[in-house]
């Protein structure tokens, strides 16, 4: 049974077992949670993340995949990172959101972390809704199969809290 838990603050000061970081496809950094996780977690996430793209991404993660390196300074074990979809108005790439919770719960799963920590995947620069990115986070773990124990929404404001609590009732 896996314990699903809402947090209002900054991801970069959870202690869990992995961190997972909204990234871009380059895997070089970027931008709102991805900057944080890199700032506050030090120069060896991206050592790692460079590597991981010059051995296995040299096109990019794909959008909806998950891949894990080390956490550096953060108080994890792990961050995986994963490429949300950009929303569109014309297409609809739910599907794409949903396959970042599950392929991170897996990769969570591969490396037997028990504690995991999801920022609201899309919802920044990605600009998808948040109570839609919030039914679709929501839906998609609680449906997973996983030996993760806790997983933690982490919020960075209150209305993105809110709009969770409502969805998960
Ligand atoms: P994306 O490109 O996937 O939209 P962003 O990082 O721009 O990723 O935003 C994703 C969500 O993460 C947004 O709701 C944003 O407010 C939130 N966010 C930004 N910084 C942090 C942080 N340090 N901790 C938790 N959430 C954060």
């Amino acid at each position: 049974m896996t314990g699903i838990l809402l947090v209002q603050g900054d991801i970069t000061h959870q202690s869990v077992d992995a961190i997972v970081n909204a990234a871009n496809s380059s895997l070089l950094g970027g931008g709102g949670v991805d900057g944080a996780i890199h700032r506050r977690g030090g120069p060896e996430i991206l050592a790692e993340c460079r590597a991981l793209r010059a051995a296995r991404y040299g096109r990019g993660l794909p959008t909806g995949q998950a891949v894990a390196t080390t956490a550096g300074r953060l108080d994890a074990r792990w961050v995986i990172h994963t490429v949300g979809p950009v929303f569109s108005e014309d297409e609809d790439r739910s599907e794409l959101l949903a396959s970042c919770y599950r392929e991170s719960l897996g990769v969570a799963d591969a490396l037997g972390a028990r504690t995991l920590a999801f920022p609201a995947i899309s919802t920044g620069v990605y600009r998808w809704p948040m109570a839609d990115a919030a039914r679709i986070a929501l839906e998609t773990v609680r449906s997973a199969e996983t030996a993760v124990e806790e997983i933690r929404f982490v919020l960075f404001d209150t209305p993105a809290y809110e709009v969770f609590a409502r969805q998960i009732g």
